[in-house]
């Protein structure tokens, strides 16, 4: 179970040798899809580099069209691994369908479960079969009990290694890109013993917002965040408009090391 009152003091949840729930505010960064080798190597090592603790990159996209970039598929993969191997960093990466899990669970550190696939039940409870830990996204339409309830499908099967990941949900405006729902990521903190990190990147969409966004939760209380970095941002093949350049990024470490400490 996931609710509070089965562990007050709250879980740790370790991806690699990096734990979430512990005292560290931890920030996930990379790409949002692995194009190529050399502009993923370029984006592990200079996000390592400034800090980053955790690497992101999706190998199989779930695009809104299906005429956009769909990712690399198995080779995205290798590629991940490869940089993670060689900068001492963990990865994190989308699963999308049950019959995948058995397949990447020996090559990835952690399991991404995407906004969209929240709530397919099938994914979840593969993944809850599995002891590898999971980052679940909240479904842009789900309310955070919702998303709870998801996380208790995973944790039904054994796997209690969930971290939760608040990214925007619909609301009414288009000034950015979604809402980001910080007291709904507080309320999933204090209600359940999870670990809750945020994602401005999805949830904002614009890059200078960002860090503003970062430090708030920090401040919150929260266990950390992920944001797309990409070395040559605007020609990004996914998400181009949303993510850091390395000068962004940088600054972005900058300003919430002090937050990030005190928190
Ligand atoms: C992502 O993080 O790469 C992603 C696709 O995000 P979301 O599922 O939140 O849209
Ligand atoms: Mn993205």
């Amino acid at each position: 179970r996931v609710g509070r009152e089965v562990r007050p003091d709250g879980s740790v949840v370790s991806i690699g040798d990096v734990a979430f729930g512990a005292d560290e505010f931890v920030v996930i960064a990379g790409p949002c899809a692995v194009e190529s080798h050399a502009l993923y190597d370029e984006a592990a090592r200079l996000v390592s580099r400034l800090g980053a603790r955790v690497l992101r990159g999706g190998a199989f996209k779930p695009r809104t069209s299906p005429d956009s970039f769909q990712g690399l598929g198995m080779s995205g993969l290798t590629i991940m691994q490869q940089a993670s191997r060689e900068y001492g960093v963990p990865f994190v990466t989308e699963v999308m369908s049950p019959e995948m899990v058995g397949e990447m669970e020996p090559i990835v550190d952690a399991f991404q479960v995407g906004a969209r696939n929240m709530q397919n039940f099938a994914l979840l409870e593969a993944i809850g079969q599995t002891r590898t830990p999971v980052m679940l996204k909240r479904n842009f339409g789900a309310t955070v009990s919702e998303w709870l309830k998801a996380a208790e499908y995973i944790a039904k099967g054994g796997n209690d290694q969930i971290l939760l990941c608040e990214r925007g949900i619909r609301s009414f405006g288009d000034e950015t890109r979604f809402t980001l729902d910080l007291a709904g990521a507080m309320w999933a903190k204090q209600r359940s013993h999870l670990p809750v990190i945020i994602d401005p990147s999805h949830a904002i969409g614009i890059p200078d917002l960002l860090a503003g966004a970062v430090a708030a939760g920090a401040a919150a209380g929260l266990d950390g965040v992920m944001v797309e970095v990409h070395p040559d941002a605007s020609r990004a093949l996914c998400d181009a408009d949303q993510a850091l350049t390395p000068t962004q990024f940088e600054e972005l470490m900058e300003r919430v090391a002090p937050i990030a400490r005190a928190a």
